[in-house]
């Protein structure tokens, strides 16, 4: 007898463990477990506990209307379930789809089981780890823009001859635009939650173990079905405006014009390529601005298959990494946002807590961007993301908070780090409006945090940040500050941390 174990993130029919099987149903079991051990490993957020073990609850039902035998665990850990399974029904042969968590690969390479465990290839990715690998063969830089157009070119989307559709291969310029006075973003769908789903809540809401966040706002699909009216309210509704305030912040809005499919494409409910030949389709049946349609691509086809492919390609300690030395505590105000007076900072905590979603700016350049300055571990900082985020996993925090968000890689795929001062926030956003601190003052008593810890970090990395030379005309700016100054602004971003990172 042949056996599957489905993992939470592999919710597809098209998986390949899954469709390896899919003529011969009668031979085959498929398990999925739910492991309260795994899910004390770390904190979570309640809402992704719910959304996952309520996807999988879901996806276990699909699968027996589809004709598949289905066992359905819940359990302290995964191998007493799998062992008794293996066990009970005969399993000579165990089938899973590649984990693309590292940890996670390793743990079920090891299992001590009596049958064998086959690997199949991970098939929620349009680009292999062999075929990354291949790309990045004798290449003299790894850079998003090089490895977007040779996915527009490989997977044929947006182009006509292998040239870019409309003449550009990006129109990102076009894609910064500050947030207006009435912005009227359209609202994401409602889930009320159903059988499964309040059951689930229920099951969290007992959890004798720490969590983070509300469980209480739960508003997330949980069913490919779901995932799929998500993805085509986004193209109707947001896909219009999506590029020209992709990088707004709008205090009470918390999704703009933002897809919310990650928590969906993270799972398997769906495919990033059904994603983004949906969009193009969009483009060329209802005329939609270009700089929407090629901005989401960018992201579905650039970004994130860029970043997976990174993750599987640098060296496995590339977790570890700390360019920069740095090693505050992360503030505790991160875990409760009423303990800060940032006004950025409480806007965008609070919103995670209440829905474990924020957009990319608002990860990047607020949350991120603040413990960089301050100096904070990044590894600290990674794991608050993975427990803070609907959609966190490992591949893609490692990736993001320890590469782009951190710089802790010194540059692997990026040239210089994303640090800012509140300028950028005064500009991108209405936060500083309601803030207590003032977004122009970087060494008065009330100069925004932002400003005195950039320019603290940029001179206690000065030499750092001179050797990449990108940040030559910051470097020239800071040489401006008087000595005096920039003894102030030392002083209070000591003080800060005294009082923050204890
Ligand atoms: P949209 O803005 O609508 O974009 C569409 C899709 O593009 C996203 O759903 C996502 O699948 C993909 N995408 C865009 N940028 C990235 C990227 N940098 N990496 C991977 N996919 C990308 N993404 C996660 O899926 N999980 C995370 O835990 C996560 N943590 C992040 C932490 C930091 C510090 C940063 C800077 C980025 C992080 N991202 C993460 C990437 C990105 O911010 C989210 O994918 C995006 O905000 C999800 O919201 P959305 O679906 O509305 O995205």
């Amino acid at each position: 007898m042949i056996g599957i174990w489905v993992l939470g993130t592999q919710l597809s029919l098209d998986q390949s463990a899954v469709k390896s099987c899919e003529n011969q149903k009668e031979k085959t079991n498929v398990i999925l477990i739910e492991s309260q051990e795994y899910a004390k490993q770390r904190r979570y957020h309640q809402q992704k506990l719910v959304l996952v073990w309520s996807a999988m609850r879901h996806f276990s039902e699909t699968l027996k209307e589809e004709g598949w035998k289905v066992n359905y665990e819940t359990a302290t850990d995964f191998l007493t379930p799998l062992k008794a399974w293996v066990k009970e029904n005969q399993i000579t042969e165990l089938r899973v789809m590649t984990p693309n968590d590292r940890s996670v690969s390793n743990f079920i390479k090891n299992l001590d089981l009596a049958c064998e465990i086959v690997l199949f290839p991970d098939n929620h990715f349009l680009w292999s780890t062999e075929a990354f690998q291949q790309w990045t063969t004798n290449r003299k830089r790894i850079l998003l823009e090089d490895f977007y157009r040779e996915g527009r070119k490989r997977f044929k989307v947006l182009v006509e001859d292998n040239k870019p559709i409309g003449g550009k291969w990006n129109y990102d310029q076009e894609n910064r635009k500050p947030p207006k006075k009435n912005l009227n973003p359209p609202s994401p769908l409602n889930f009320p939650p159903d059988s499964i789903t309040t059951e689930v809540i229920e099951t969290v809401k007992s959890l004798s173990f720490p969590t983070y966040g509300e469980i209480d706002n739960f508003n997330w699909g949980v069913t490919r079905e779901d995932a799929k009216n998500v993805l085509s309210h986004f193209i109707e509704t947001n896909l219009p405006n999506f590029g020209t305030y992709q990088d707004a912040m709008v205090t009470g809005e918390n999704t703009l014009w933002h897809s919310l499919i990650s928590p969906y494409i993270n799972l398997g409910l769906l495919h990033p390529l059904e994603v983004i030949k949906a969009v193009e389709n969009a483009y060329y049946k209802q005329d939609l601005p270009l700089n929407s349609v090629e901005g989401l691509i960018r992201q579905v086809l650039g970004w994130r298959e860029f970043l997976h492919g990174i993750y599987h390609w640098v060296d496995v300690d590339y977790g570890q990494g700390n360019w920069f030395n740095h090693t505050q505590p992360l503030p505790h105000f991160f875990w409760d946002s009423r303990e800060t007076d940032l006004n950025c900072l409480k806007q965008v905590l609070q919103q995670v807590e209440n829905t474990g979603y924020a957009h990319h700016i608002q990860r990047l350049m607020i949350l991120s961007n603040f413990a960089l300055i301050v100096g904070v571990s990044p590894q600290e900082l990674k794991d608050w993301f993975h427990a803070a985020f609907i959609d966190a996993y490992d591949w893609v925090m490692e990736t993001n908070v320890i590469g782009m968000g951190q710089f802790a890689d010194g540059g692997v795929f990026a040239s210089k780090p994303y640090a800012s001062s509140a300028n950028y926030v005064n500009k991108m956003s209405d936060y500083c409006a309601d803030c207590c601190y003032n977004p122009k003052h970087r060494s008065q008593g009330d100069a925004c945090p932002f400003n005195f810890f950039y320019w603290d970090f940029i001179a206690r990395q000065r030499d750092r940040l001179q050797s990449l030379g990108r940040m030559n005309l910051v470097l020239a700016n800071l040489r401006k500050i008087d000595a005096d100054e920039l003894a102030q602004i030392q002083g209070l971003a000591d003080n800060w941390r005294d009082q923050h990172c204890p």
